[in-house]
Formats: structure tokens, sequence, C-alpha cells
């Protein structure tokens, strides 16, 4: 468990440095969910219960591992950091549920992926806080109730589409998580730097601001990389200017474009003429998952304008093309 604790927290190539904002008030950006969850603490304090469980969705790298520390640290309890890939065999999860303490908070990332046996054992917990196991095979199996303590189930998903609406169901709080704006970006950017030590124009921040695909820990990424740029190529404060000649270097374009996304807008126009364009065949042409492609890649070009899902494929906008061009 502590090793399921520690890949969930490090996962940003195993280093996070501290970066994770601990209390509701450091979170940045996401008024709406700040708010409806500020409510959700101040409530549960109040009449000193178990926070309701709660769904967050959303694109990767957004903070949906972070808001669940958050929850905890506010509660005064302990997160058990887990993923449903983690939780294949029926004990697995048995495990983890057993061994939790009373108002404790369970994150499970990618919960979309748990497997039908796993998502059985999770309703009555969730409900009742009541695990139900069969002990025995055959004729004189039988079905032994044990009770659990009181819990915080937090689920994390890129899907919430594919979860079963039984288990959507069971989760009192259900919240999307948004692309960051600019502005809020740069203050993630200038708190990071200031953490990492390193000496930012304002500019330069703005700068990252710009090219993260809306995302928080693509900021930390970039920032990351322009810092070793920084160390071994340039003196004193990092300007604009540093920012985007490191970016060019990692192929990251002026709104933050990946090669990635430049290769599934390239493929639509080069091979399907703009498209429209199946998800499967264009995740088989670029060599990708479709999951990725629809969870990761796809959401920021969406929301930029320059790709659409119709019923019959993806397609690029106009505004896609031009960028391209442009490029
Ligand atoms: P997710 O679980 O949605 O994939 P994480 O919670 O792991 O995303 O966030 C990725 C990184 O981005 C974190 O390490 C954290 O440093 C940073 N981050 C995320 N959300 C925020 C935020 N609201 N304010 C400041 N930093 C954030």
């Amino acid at each position: 468990l502590v090793a399921a604790e520690a890949s969930g927290v490090e996962r940003d190539g195993g280093r996070d440095e501290g970066l994770r904002p601990k209390r509701l008030c450091d979170y940045v950006g996401q008024p709406e969910l700040k708010q409806v969850l500020a409510i959700a603490l101040e409530a549960t304090r109040q009449r000193q219960e178990a926070l309701d469980h709660v769904l967050l969705y959303g694109p990767p790298g957004l903070g949906k591992t972070t808001m669940a520390l958050v929850l905890a640290e506010e509660l005064g309890v302990r997160c058990r950091i887990t993923s449903a890939p983690a939780l294949e065999r029926p004990r697995d999860i048995v495990g983890l549920l057993m061994n939790l303490q009373p108002r404790e908070l369970l994150f499970i990332d990618e919960i979309h992926r748990l497997n039908r046996v796993a998502e059985e054992l999770l309703y009555p917990a969730m409900e009742d806080f009541r695990l139900d196991l069969t002990v025995g095979a055959g004729a004189g199996a039988r079905t032994r109730s044990l009770e659990l303590p009181v819990f915080t189930l937090v689920g994390a998903t890129t899907k919430a589409g594919s979860l079963s609406s039984p288990l959507r169901d069971r989760f009192g709080l259900i919240q999307r998580l948004e692309f960051y704006n600019c502005s809020d970006l740069e203050a993630i950017v200038v708190r990071a730097a200031g953490l990492l030590k390193v000496e930012l124009m304002q500019e330069a921040a703005a700068e990252i601001a710009r090219r993260c695909r809306g995302t928080p820990r693509i900021a930390n990424r970039l920032l990351r990389r322009v810092r070793d740029f920084a160390s071994v190529k340039g003196h004193g404060p990092v300007t604009a200017a540093v920012v985007e000649e490191a970016l060019a270097m990692h192929r990251v374009d002026a709104l933050g474009l990946d090669a990635s996304d430049r290769r599934l807008l390239e493929l639509l126009l080069g091979s399907y003429a703009g498209g429209p364009a199946g998800l499967d065949t264009l995740a088989a042409a670029l060599g990708e998952d479709p999951d990725t492609l629809e969870g990761v890649v796809e959401p920021f070009l969406l929301q930029l304008g320059f790709l659409q899902r119709t019923p019959r494929g993806r397609v690029v906008t106009e505004a896609g093309r031009r960028h391209l061009e442009a490029a």
C-alpha cells in the first residue's frame, strides 16, 4: 500500500518536488470545484461525519490527485492512493477497504477501468460501509458481511462516460475539472518557480502559461525544461525569449501544441482531407491507444476549436488548418 501511495503521488517522472498545493486556499483556479468542495468540507466538519463520496473527472494533469490530497489535509485524515489497474484481484480491493481507518479517504485513479468484481465489492462498501465476501465454493458457498469504517471514496477518471451508471450514482458529488486559464496558470508557474528556486521574469511565466495546454502538470514540466536550459545556457533571470528557445527545442509551439497534437491534425489533413475519420482508424494510423487519443490528446484540441467530434468522426476545423499552415 505504501508503494501504491508513493507511485500515485510521484507520477510526474517520479518527482513532484513538493509542488502540490496542500490546502484548499493554495489550490489555484477551478473556482466552481473549490466552492462546492469548501461547502461540503464545512458541513462535514460541523456534523463530524465522513465526506460524501466524490467523483472528479477531466483530462490528466488538471489536479484530481492533488484535490484528493487537499481534501484529506483539510479533514485531517490520511488519503490512500491507488489506481484501478492495481486492483485486479478481489483481494487487492478487500485489503485496501479493510485497512481503512474511520473517515479516511481512498483515492482510486482511472476508476472507469475497475473490473466487474472490484466494482461489485465497492457498491455495498460505498452505500452501507459493508463488505460482502463469498466464502467457500459451489453449493457450500455463503456470503459473509463485514462492517467497514465510514470512509470517503474519491474516484478520478478522464472518461466519466465510461463509468457504469450504478457506480456513478453512488457518488454524492460529481465534479468536472476544466482546463486552466492563462492567469491561473501563470500563478501556478510563479508559485512553482519559487519552490524550485528558478528566477523567472513575469513575461517568462506568462509564456510558459500560454504553452502548457491549459494543464498544471505540463506547466510544471515545461518549467523544469526551461530551468535545465537556463542553467546550462543562460545567466540571470529567465526571459520570455529563453522560454521560447527552450520550448522550441522540445517542439512545443506558440499555443502549446506538441508533437502528438500536430501529428493528429497532420494525419487528418494529409490522409483524410481534414476528416471525418473515426477514432479507431486515427489511433491505429498513429500507433496510439484510442483511449489515450480520446482522453489525453483530443480534449485540448477540442477546447481550442481546432478539432470537432461529429457523428461521422473527427474533423479538423478551419482554425486548426490555419494554425498548422502558419506553424
Ligand atoms: P491529475 O490527478 O488530474 O492527473 P495531479 O493532481 O497529479 O493531476 O496534478 C499534476 C500536477 O499539477 C501536480 O503535481 C501539481 O503540482 C500541479 N497542480 C495541479 N493542480 C494544481 C492547482 N490547482 N494549483 C497548483 N498546482 C496544481
